[in-house]
């Protein structure tokens, strides 16, 4: 009975510590004892396990997108909208395959969540989509021209930021800042794991540098949807793809093949990328349209089809960024 009184005690005082050192720039913890956080993508999900460490078991720590679907693909059911309407810190991309996230945020009435939106922390750096103009029908007209204005939409950007290496760094300070904000009682703590996680990115990031300093042949051709904007950038490196960028893929235009086929000509390059979760139909016609012989298909992880089992087993963002980095260094330096 004594035993049962003292776990009560310490229940509530670990909880009434949690929710009194939980003050943050914006708000407070919501309810119950634990910090909860949700993240739709896996990198966002990894980051916080990094830096939590030890702490984890006192968060409730939601990766949304467990289920291995793409936010491209993704339906959101009804308890995917509440654990979002419900968490303390929100985490998210930001993009165009995350509109559903900032509507089912504008139905939380006296929102007091925190939100980590990637694409907004990256500001002027995110990677801008082009798109054509939409000019309306009227606005055509050169009599009405004066009355209508042209239509202009919304900007389109990358929603693929953790791809780069330099930026998973910018992000990870960020939720380790927010994360202190709601326990400050264990902020050295969370900053000793940040620092030690963000000098491993780092290294990883002057390995990929300097593989691509050292080697002439940087072009990487891909046979399949295109995620790797911000990598590319980070890297200037020449990288040909079929679409421009991730989304929906749709079918490949055969003129798109043969140039790429040539690309793979011109480069010598023995390797067509796909992504995970791909299947090799355009790969193998870009292959078949070269004149170079001995090309394979080598899988490069872009770390959005993630499954929970996979990252209970230990998958990991710098895992999936090193097989990655020995892939691509097999391939350039063959
Ligand atoms: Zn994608």
């Amino acid at each position: 009975m004594f035993k049962k009184f003292v776990s009560a005690v310490l229940v509530f005082f670990f909880a009434a510590f949690f929710l009194c050192g939980c003050t943050t720039k914006r708000n407070t913890v919501n309810s119950g004892d634990k910090l909860n956080i949700v993240c739709t993508v896996f990198p966002e999900y990894d980051w916080c396990r990094e830096i939590l460490g030890k702490y984890k078991k006192n968060v409730s720590l939601t990766y949304l997108l467990g289920d291995g679907i793409d936010m491209h693909h993704y339906q959101p059911d009804a308890d995917a909208v509440n654990k979002i309407k419900n968490c303390d810190i929100l985490m998210y991309v930001g993009g165009e395959s995350e509109k559903w996230v900032d509507e089912a945020l504008a139905q939380v009435p006296n929102n007091n969540i925190t939100v980590i939106n990637l694409l907004a922390i990256l500001g002027d750096s995110a990677i801008e989509l082009e798109r054509e103009r939409v000019r309306s029908r009227k606005a055509l007209d050169p009599v009405e021209e004066t009355t209508e204005p042209t239509t202009i939409p919304e900007p389109l950007y990358e929603e693929h930021p953790w791809l780069s290496l330099k930026h998973a760094q910018t992000f990870c300070t960020e939720i380790a800042d927010v994360i202190c904000q709601y326990d400050p009682n264990n902020a050295d703590y969370y900053k000793s794991n940040l620092e030690s996680y963000i000098n491993k990115l780092a290294a990883l990031d002057k390995e990929f540098r300097l593989m691509f300093n050292d080697c002439k042949k940087h072009a990487l051709i891909f046979g399949d949807r295109y995620p790797f904007s911000y990598f590319e950038a980070d890297y200037n490196i020449l990288c040909y793809a079929p679409f421009k960028t991730c989304g929906t893929a749709a079918t490949a235009q055969y003129d798109d093949i043969v140039a790429l086929a040539k690309q793979v000509d011109y480069f010598k390059t023995h390797v067509v990328y796909i992504l995970e979760s791909s299947d090799t139909t355009i790969a193998d016609a870009i292959i078949e349209n070269t004149t170079v012989s001995n090309q394979r298909i080598e899988v490069l992880n872009s770390a959005q089809s993630v499954t929970s089992k996979q990252a209970e087993k230990g998958m990991s963002y710098l895992s999936i960024m090193l097989g990655n980095y020995d892939i691509i260094e097999g391939a350039l330096n063959q």
